[in-house]
């Protein structure tokens, strides 16, 4: 039986090249001005910047560092906290849409009315999560969600991830639904007991042949009883 859905975004929810051609891009290419518009407001952000690179910088060093970080694909996290900070304005400013495929839109909806609670888990911010479904092409969809969780609670390829998640959201392993595009993370839930089915969205994924989990392409697919 299932009493909880946990459910990724990227290549599940939402599109991969939403996240990689779109929110990326965007966020690389207002970094330089967002700092020098906002250089007294992220000053604490570049604080941080320097303590990783170990010396003082400038607002144009520190402005090199972060694009030559996302160059690098570094997973800094003052890195993370501007990118957040950019996309917040972006949405805002009407700028950027969360995307959302339509029959993860309309299966999140009816679970939602039927009384499933629905968790996201993604690699992702907290914030940049609820970004994301606050300002969809669906509009506002965060009343959909009962809890959101990021790797604060630890890598989503780690099986302890999981269980720390049933155990917060109090829902045993058996009863969560975790639905995923990535075989690690299935294999990861599933180790734990989670229920799992993987995401193969045309376009996006491959079915892969063998895999000992269901895969579907999408949501229309998925019946919960
Ligand atoms: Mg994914």
């Amino acid at each position: 039986m299932v009493k909880a859905v946990l459910t990724d975004i990227e290549g599940t929810t939402s599109s991969i090249s939403f996240v990689k051609d779109v929110l990326f891009p965007y966020a690389k290419k207002r970094l330089p001005s967002f700092l020098r518009e906002n250089a007294e407001e992220v000053k604490e952000i570049l604080k941080e910047v320097e303590a990783i690179e170990g010396k003082p910088l400038s607002l144009e060093g520190a402005i090199d560092t972060l694009l030559r970080w996302i160059d690098e694909d570094k997973k800094a996290t003052p890195l993370k906290e501007l990118q957040g900070l950019i996309w917040e304005e972006g949405y805002a400013k009407g700028e950027l849409k969360g995307h959302v495929y339509e029959d993860a839109y309309r299966k999140l909806k009816e679970w939602h009315q039927r009384g499933i609670p629905i968790y996201v888990y993604s690699s992702g911010s907290v914030k940049a999560q609820i970004l994301l479904f606050s300002n969809t092409n669906y509009g506002d969809l965060t009343h959909l969600f009962s809890g959101y969780f990021d790797t604060k609670v630890g890598n989503k390829k780690d099986s302890t991830s999981y269980e720390k998640i049933s155990e917060r959201i109090g829902v045993n392993p058996e009863n969560i639904l975790f639905l995923s595009d990535s075989p690690e993370e299935i294999e990861a839930a599933a180790s734990v007991g989670m229920q799992v089915i993987r995401f193969a969205r045309e376009g996006e994924n491959e079915l892969i042949e063998g895999f000992p989990f269901q895969q579907v392409k999408s949501f229309e697919e998925i019946t919960i009883i």
